[in-house]
């Protein structure tokens, strides 16, 4: 990937994971007798971009089904399912790791960008280092994201 796309993904990231740490000082300020708790903050954040276009962040977390609109995301998704007891898809568990389908920053970010540019070629999608918002620390790509998007195995 060239260097510059990296880059605007790393800027993209950094200046969303700040907006999200803001976001929850904010909340915290509002209702003060509140105990904080780390599941204030988002697990994880991530940039994505097509080709070489503006970057698009999102941050991991619960949605409802109907936010996945990507037929071919949808598939991919189908197949980490661990039980195949009913047609559900999102929020399901996953074989292959603990993260619940569906629900982590990578797929939330490239639905966005991949309805954007009417797309479904996910080998030209690229992604930012994945942030713990509260602690900015680097995070792995777990294996759910892994199998959908084979780009991330590269990086
Ligand atoms: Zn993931």
């Amino acid at each position: 990937m060239i260097k510059r796309v990296q880059a605007n993904l790393e800027n993209k990231v950094k200046d969303y994971a700040s907006k999200v740490r803001d976001r929850i000082q904010q909340k915290r300020k509002k209702k003060p007798n509140r105990k904080h708790s780390f599941y204030d903050y988002p697990t994880c954040v991530v940039a994505c971009s097509y080709k070489n276009t503006k970057p698009v962040a999102k941050e991991s977390g619960t949605c409802n089904a109907n936010y996945y609109t990507n037929q071919k995301l949808l598939a991919e998704f189908r197949k980490l399912k661990k039980y195949y007891g009913n047609n559900k898809v999102i929020g399901e568990e996953s074989r292959l790791c603990d993260n619940i389908i569906g629900f982590c920053a990578e797929p939330k970010a490239a639905e966005l960008v991949l309805r954007v540019y009417h797309t479904s070629h996910f080998v030209d999608l690229n992604f930012s280092k994945a942030y713990r918002p509260r602690t900015s620390r680097v995070q792995n790509y777990c294996k759910n994201c892994k199998a959908v998007f084979p780009k991330l195995n590269k990086t």
